[in-house]
């Protein structure tokens, strides 16, 4: 390649390799010059790799595929992974085609790679940003050792509803902490130089306004007005883009009868605009196409010349920009201009990546071995596990075990459950290779004590990654008296139950986030049995857990926590970690309720007083069963008041805050101190409350600690009737408390 590209050995000699971004402009300058208008359209075509392109290609769409590799016409594959794969994908482009440009590979590295962490709802329950960074940069050494050079992840569409089955992939319903854990994750996968072999490229998807879809239902209608999405949905957006994330990914919904892909206020006009960033956009699986389907373009002719025009740079899977985009620069319909500047931005990023030095730098058979499933990952998971656990319930201080306790049972159909742990978008992980509760519980259970186990009855006898509701078991209770008999003999009973894997994921959105199956029944058998019953929940969105949290005395939320699920369950169960995750969405008391959210509007007729007409339900309070932000832990954390250094401040100015917090229990543990405000009058309605800051401290028994927050102006900006974001003067609430509802309370002025 040196001797195809004049240019390197020369500028490396000045710049350094790769350092120096206007080297890195001259250089794609200068590939763009040798590339005819085929091989630039290539440059925006990504393939999926489903076949082993280590053999021949069968099927005529492979073969198409395998013959334009060889002329250099595709950018980037999906799904081809591993160091065998990857190399061979790669040789085949390097050794065939005119001008060598290697390919990128992309992969849905979503929660890990081959090591698993918890589900990324699970894991924004830690509000741990260093964890998040951590756990990220394992997942790229792995990905990275395998061959792949870039991620879709992280996902961070807020939600609201969880009903959506890809609630479980992003950070749930705030947009103040989905923007930190966001970049805390793009930092994780890129570190501080996309040029180091352990690194991966991220993916800020899905851009935008995908989570909010009608009814909960994926791929669904999304009908807000551009103030919503502004103040909720894009703020993580931001944050990705002024993070210097390497890649953005737009969404299949529509947003106003604008489909997102198809969207240039979005994509050209705000993001690569406004905003100057200067990555590339890929598509969504398809999504140009889908323009067809949506009913705003007649053909792939049409669909395509929209999502260029709109700034979407490469077409995932799609067929439009290969079959159309030739077309459509000859005919001048589309300026080749544009396709130019799609280019630049694709081969910015392998340059970046160091492809053009090494496009073979991160095929290394032996690093694979090495770094898959290490056991320093394995610790690192552990921790991320333990960590994501929230504590809803704990009558009595059942948890920890007590000593007395000498008979366990375990019971439920997920408590010996190796694969759900591992959660949807599993990447590489191996079938079956999460501890399971059982096991956890096994290795952890103090000595001479007895552990006892019953399925009790099976979740689904269907197909496992292609659950439907039809294979969910509603009939068979033969399990039952086992169960039923165990748990009457123990001092203890632990319950597993909650979501197979594959109930919670893309395309599986639901109307009912009870207990599927016989659940309900099985619940209502052990708790009749035995009343000193934990319910250690499994799960990737929230539930309706309403009608059993009355007949369990402690309810632990364990998510889907990733290989090391059962072994983080046991150390928090036994004592040995104090829960400290908080939820990082409200749970209902019913799925009527949903959407549901804390930072909700107030409205011109609020709740709260006698009168029938505000906004309420007749059959169901309004409010959540567990709030955003809530989690107990075994110790009992005291707040003061909050104190202000001046209770009135303007542009430029500051007011800090700070509040003192006591441990007043017995033993160590963490607390996640949360700063919400309110904006009483603004030019739009505001929230009743908003997340603005967090920090997570550590405190001993009896210890003391001050926390202090700076209030400025960019914490009270928000997208105002003025079609900007700005701060706005006027009155305000503060409030500081370890969850959304329980609150110390004080006020400020901006003027
Ligand atoms: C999903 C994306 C994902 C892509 C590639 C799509 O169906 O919406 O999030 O990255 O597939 O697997």
């Amino acid at each position: 390649i040196a001797t195809l590209y004049a240019f390197n050995a020369e500028s490396d000699k000045r710049f350094g390799k790769g350092k120096d971004p206007k080297d890195i402009d001259r250089k794609v300058d200068s590939v763009l010059a040798l590339m005819t208008l085929d091989e630039k359209i290539g440059q925006m075509v990504q393939y999926n790799g489903s076949w082993d392109v280590t053999g021949p290609a069968t099927g005529t769409d492979n073969k198409k595929k395998l013959e334009n590799l060889k002329k250099g016409l595709v950018g980037s594959m999906l799904n081809v992974t591993s160091v065998k794969n990857t190399r061979e994908a790669q040789r085949i482009i390097m050794e065939n085609s005119r001008l060598k440009i290697p390919l990128i590979f992309a992969y849905d590295v979503i929660h890990g790679y081959q090591t698993m962490f918890p589900v990324p709802l699970g894991e924004s329950a830690s509000w741990d940003l260093e964890l998040m960074e951590k756990t990220a940069r394992v997942a790229a050494r792995e990905t990275a050792a395998s061959g792949v050079h870039w991620t879709f992840a992280p996902m961070m569409d807020v939600s609201r509803d969880a009903r959506w089955g890809r609630i479980m992939e992003g950070a749930g319903e705030d947009p103040y902490l989905n923007s930190k854990i966001a970049v805390a994750r793009i930092n994780g996968f890129q570190g501080e130089d996309l040029s180091d072999p352990l690194t991966i490229a991220a993916c800020a998807k899905h851009f935008a306004g995908y989570g909010f879809a009608e009814g909960g239902r994926d791929y669904n209608t999304v009908n807000i007005g551009l103030h919503e999405l502004h103040n909720s949905i894009l703020p993580p957006f931001k944050a990705a883009a002024d993070a210097g994330v390497a890649t953005f990914m737009n969404s299949f919904n529509e947003i106003d009868g604008v489909p997102a892909t198809a969207s240039k206020y979005l994509q050209r006009d705000l993001l690569k605009g406004k905003w100057g960033w200067d990555g590339f956009i890929v598509s969504d699986w398809g999504s140009i196409a889908e323009l067809i389907p949506h009913g705003v373009a007649a053909d792939k002719k049409q669909a395509a010349e929209m999502a260029v025009k709109a700034g979407s740079d490469m077409d995932m899977e799609g067929g439009a920009y290969e079959s159309s985009l030739r077309e459509l620069v000859e005919n001048g319909e589309v300026e080749e201009a544009l396709i130019d500047n799609s280019v630049k931005r694709i081969l910015r990023l392998k340059f970046e990546l160091g492809l053009f030095d090494d496009p073979y730098k991160y095929f290394d058979e032996e690093l694979e071995k090495k770094e898959l499933y290490s056991e320093a990952n394995q610790q690192v998971a552990l921790e991320a596990a333990k960590k994501s656990i929230v504590l809803l319930k704990n009558e009595a201080d059942i948890l920890p075990v007590k000593k007395g306790v000498r008979n366990i049972a375990v019971i439920g159909p997920l408590a010996d459950d190796k694969d759900s742990p591992l959660g949807n978008w599993r990447a590489h992980a191996v079938e079956n290779s999460a501890v399971s509760v059982l096991e956890g519980i096994r290795n952890h259970a103090p000595e001479g004590v007895k552990v006892s186990y019953a399925k009790g009855a099976e979740l689904s006898t269907g197909k496992r990654g292609f659950l439907d509701p039809m294979s969910i078991n509603k009939t068979d209770r033969s399990g039952f008296a086992e169960a039923v008999k165990l748990a009457g003999e123990a001092d203890l009973v632990f319950l597993v139950v909650g979501e197979d894997a594959y109930q919670t994921g893309e395309g599986r959105s639901q109307t009912d986030i009870g207990f599927a199956g016989v659940q309900d029944e099985l619940i209502e058998q052990v708790t009749g049995a035995n009343s000193n019953v934990v319910m250690l929940l499994m799960n990737g969105r929230p539930m309706d857990i309403t009608a059993s949290s009355e007949k369990v005395s402690a309810i632990l939320e364990t998510w889907l926590l990733g290989s090391q699920h059962g072994n983080a369950v046991a150390e928090v169960v036994f004592g040995k970690y104090n829960p400290s995750g908080k939820l990082p969405v409200s749970f209902p008391r019913n799925v009527g309720q949903e959407p549901l959210y804390y930072n909700q509007k107030n409205t011109g007729r609020p709740s709260g007083g006698e009168q029938v007409t505000w906004s309420h339900y007749t059959d169901s309070r309004r409010d959540a069963l567990y709030p955003f932000g809530y989690g107990l832990s075994y110790t009992d954390f005291e707040y003061g008041e909050i104190s202000l250094d001046k209770n009135e401040f303007s542009k430029d100015g500051k007011i800090t805050a700070s509040i003192e917090v006591t441990n007043t229990g017995d033993v160590a543990g963490e607390e996640v101190v949360q700063l919400y405000l309110r904006d009483f009058i603004g030019s739009i309605t505001r929230p009743v409350k908003e997340l603005k800051a967090f920090q997570k401290v550590e405190l001993q028994p009896g210890q003391t600690k001050k926390l202090s927050f700076t209030i400025d102006e960019e914490m009270i900006s928000y997208f105002t009737r003025n079609k900007k974001w700005e701060a706005e003067a006027g009155e305000f609430k503060l409030f500081i408390g370890g969850n959304s509802v329980d609150l110390k309370e004080t006020g400020f002025e901006y003027k």
